[in-house]
């Protein structure tokens, strides 16, 4: 499909303080050089260690953090261009692991949902309301004239979802939306995710430490580490095959992996590597079983690696540099 959403060379770092009383500035790379494409109607998963700056990169890209450099493309419009960040925003809802985080504890949830089409001018909000709560399986003579600490989480998440789509969003990021749920409950609300795509023509991005999850409601899939993108994917190729390293570590550590396509990686061990000060390089060459010389001196790019737009930033993937192990990734 066509791309809703592009981004190209994202950046964002931000100072932090350090040392005694806090009087040591630094700069972390949160993203750095962060491009790709959600497309019209697909669900993008984008996965990794908590820290990898997911959240920050969906953040960015929807403009609710303002980036450092980078090109944002919203539906052929480039913001800062024929784009306004309001017009950006207005495309976008997000929906957050958190179900209280989005909702004002003193609204009902009809006066929460209603306000998204308030702030549109249409017309009967407290009508579309309803029907969105009843659409994502609250029904309206129940629930809303409850207020946010009266619902479960399943129920808060689906308020959230209605509240979302009372904006008439383009394109829905789901922050770990799912994941603070339980397991029956969660997999209730992918469910309604799914329809609710459909139905409304949506886009996600949907984020998530859950293989399991993404590999369900996603159709390609983008795998972080460190602020840089080292593998993207359609979901079944990167089951089938994961190229990166990072990747295979990632898959492997998954308890309930189908051994079929369970790599023998080991897990990751130790702690991602201070962002303050990333590896030159290969920023996973300090956790990499195949690491090469090559790969602490060279910033590997993330270039072809299969059909359908699998790519992936690996020297072991890169005829150019010199596989520095050849042979040991299928
Ligand atoms: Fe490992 Fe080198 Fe590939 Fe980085 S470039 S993932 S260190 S083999
Ligand atoms: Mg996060």
């Amino acid at each position: 499909g066509q791309p809703l959403l592009t981004v190209r060379g994202l950046r964002k770092y931000f100072p932090i303080r350090g040392g005694i009383l806090g009087r040591t500035r630094a700069m972390v790379q949160a993203v750095d050089g962060v491009s790709f494409e959600v497309r019209k109607g697909e669900t993008l998963g984008i996965v990794g260690e908590s820290g990898c700056g997911k959240s920050t990169t969906a953040r960015l890209a929807v403009g609710l953090i303002e980036r450092d450099e980078g090109d944002i493309i919203f539906d052929g419009d480039a913001l800062g261009d024929t784009l306004s960040l309001r017009e950006l925003r207005r495309g976008i809802q997000m929906v957050f692991q958190d179900s209280y985080a989005s909702l004002n504890p003193r609204l009902t949830i009809e006066e929460s949902v209603a306000f998204g089409a308030r702030v549109q001018g249409l017309s009967d909000p407290m009508g579309r309301a309803h029907g969105l709560l009843a659409r994502v399986g609250l029904d309206p003579a129940r629930f809303a004239q409850r207020y946010p600490h009266e619902l479960s989480g399943g129920q808060r998440q689906r308020v959230n979802i209605a509240r979302a789509l009372a904006m008439s969003p383009r394109l829905v990021v789901l922050d770990e939306a799912v994941s603070a749920l339980d397991k029956s409950v969660e997999a209730q609300v992918l469910n309604l995710l799914s329809d609710l795509r459909a139905e409304f023509g949506l886009t996600y991005i949907f984020i998530s430490h859950d293989l399991n999850v993404v590999r369900y409601i996603s159709d390609r899939v983008l795998v972080m580490y460190l602020g840089e993108v080292v593998e993207v994917a359609p979901v079944d190729a990167i089951w089938a095959r994961q190229a990166h390293p990072y990747t295979r570590s990632l898959f492997s550590a998954m308890p309930s992996m189908d051994p079929d396509n369970r790599t023998e990686e080991p897990p990751l061990t130790g702690d991602p590597p201070n962002p303050i000060d990333p590896p030159e390089g290969c920023r996973f060459h300090t956790r990499c079983p195949f690491a090469a010389t090559l790969c602490g001196r060279k910033v590997p790019k993330l270039r072809k690696i299969g059909a359908d737009g699998h790519l992936a930033a690996c020297h072991l993937h890169d005829p150019a540099s010199g596989h520095p192990k050849a042979g040991k990734i299928a």
